[in-house]
C-alpha cells in the first residue's frame, strides 16, 4: 500500500497560532510509505514528528528529497534522531538540488544550527541531483527530479558557477515517483507568474512564459494518482506577495485539473490560516469537479 503521512503542512514559518493548531503549525514534510522505505518530501520542523512511524515501522530505506534548502524545508533534520543513530543501521540519503551540500551548510550555519552539517552522523549520502535526473534509494526505487516555477534562490548559492542558471532561473525542483503502480509528483514553493531578478526587482514572466512553466508542471504531473503542491496563498493575497515564490490554491487546482491528476494535496499554507479557512477552501474547491482535493492536514495518513 502506498500512503502519504503528513508531518507539516505550513509554509515559510512554523508558529503556534491557536486558529490554526487543527491543521498543524509545523513546516512543510511528507512522508511517502511504501513496503519497505520511506520517501520525505522535504524536512521542515515536521520532521521530527516522523520518528515514532519510523521506529514502528523500521523501514529499509531513508530518503530525503528536498526541494531546496530553506529553513522552512530543512530545520527537521536537526531534532531527528534517525540522523544520529539507527539501532538498525539504516543510515540515510539526503537528495535535493545543485550544491546541495554547501547551501545545507550554508543555511545550517545561518538558521538552522550553531553547529555545522556534519554533526548529522548517520547520513550516508548527500547527493545533488540536477533536474530531469534519477536517483535510485538503497531498495532501489527511482525518485526522479523536474524543474517547472521559480523561487528565490539561496543568495550564498547564487555567484557566478556552473549551476547559475538553475539557482536564477528555478530555484527548486519538484519529485515525481513511480512505486507500486502509483504515480506521485511534489511540487512546493514555485511561482509561475512572477519573479525577482538578481538585484531584487520583482518582474512579471509574460504570458508565454507563464504558460510554458505551468506547461513543464503538468507534464511532469499528467495523470498523476497523486499530485502534492504549495498553494500558500488566495489570488488577493497573492498581489502583495508576488515575487516571493509561491503560488495560489486557485492557480494550484487549475493546474491539477489540466494535469488529469486523481487526488491533489494543497500545502505549504500560510502561516496562521485558520482551520476555518482551511475547512472552507477544502468545501469550496470539492465542490467544483471531480478531483479529490485534500487540504494538508498534520498527523493526516492519505491513501494513493
Ligand atoms: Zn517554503
Amino acid at each position: 500500500m502506498v500512503s502519504i503521512e503528513i508531518y507539516g503542512a505550513r509554509g515559510s514559518y512554523g508558529t503556534d497560532f491557536k486558529q490554526s493548531r487543527g491543521f498543524g503549525n509545523s513546516t512543510t514534510c511528507l512522508g511517502l510509505w511504501l513496503d519497505k522505505e520511506v520517501i520525505f518530501f522535504d524536512a521542515g520542523s515536521g520532521l521530527p514528528l516522523a520518528q515514532e512511524t519510523m521506529r514502528e515501522r523500521s523501514p529499509e530505506a531513508v530518503t530525503i528529497a528536498l526541494s531546496h534548502l530553506h529553513h522552512d524545508h530543512t530545520s527537521g533534520l536537526l531534532g531527528t534522531e534517525q540522523m544520529y543513530f539507527n539501532p538498525k543501521g539504516v543510515e540515510v540519503d539526503i537528495i535535493g538540488p545543485y550544491k546541495i551540500f554547501t547551501g545545507l551548510n550554508l543555511e545550517f550555519a545561518k538558521f538552522v544550527s550553531p553547529i555545522p552539517l556534519d554533526i548529522l552522523t548517520n547520513l550516508r549520502q548527500i547527493s545533488s541531483l540536477p533536474p530531469n535526473h534519477s536517483f535510485r534509494t538503497q531498495t532501489g526505487q527511482e525518485v526522479t527530479s523536474f524543474v517547472a516555477g521559480w523561487h528565490p534562490s539561496n543568495s550564498g548559492l547564487i555567484e557566478k558557477d556552473l549551476h547559475f542558471d538553475f539557482h536564477r532561473d528555478y530555484g527548486v525542483q519538484g519529485y515525481i515517483i513511480e512505486a507500486e503502480r502509483k504515480k506521485i509528483v511534489f511540487s512546493t514553493d514555485m511561482e509561475f507568474r512572477y519573479y525577482r531578478d538578481l538585484d531584487n526587482n520583482i518582474i512579471p514572466f509574460t504570458k508565454d512564459q507563464t504558460q510554458a512553466r505551468i506547461n513543464q508542471l503538468i507534464r511532469a504531473a499528467y495523470g498523476a494518482d497523486l499530485l502534492i503542491m504549495d498553494g500558500q496563498y488566495n489570488e488577493l493575497e497573492y498581489e502583495k506577495f508576488r515575487g516571493y515564490g509561491h503560488a495560489t490554491f486557485e492557480g494550484v487546482y487549475e493546474i491539477a485539473l489540466a494535469a488529469k491528476v486523481k487526488k491533489l494535496i494543497i500545502t505549504h499554507h500560510k502561516p496562521g490560516r485558520s482551520d476555518t479557512d482551511l475547512f472552507e477552501i477544502s468545501r469550496r474547491l470539492n465542490r467544483r469537479s471531480n478531483l479529490e482535493v485534500f487540504i494538508a492536514k498534520q498527523g493526516s495518513v492519505i491513501e494513493v
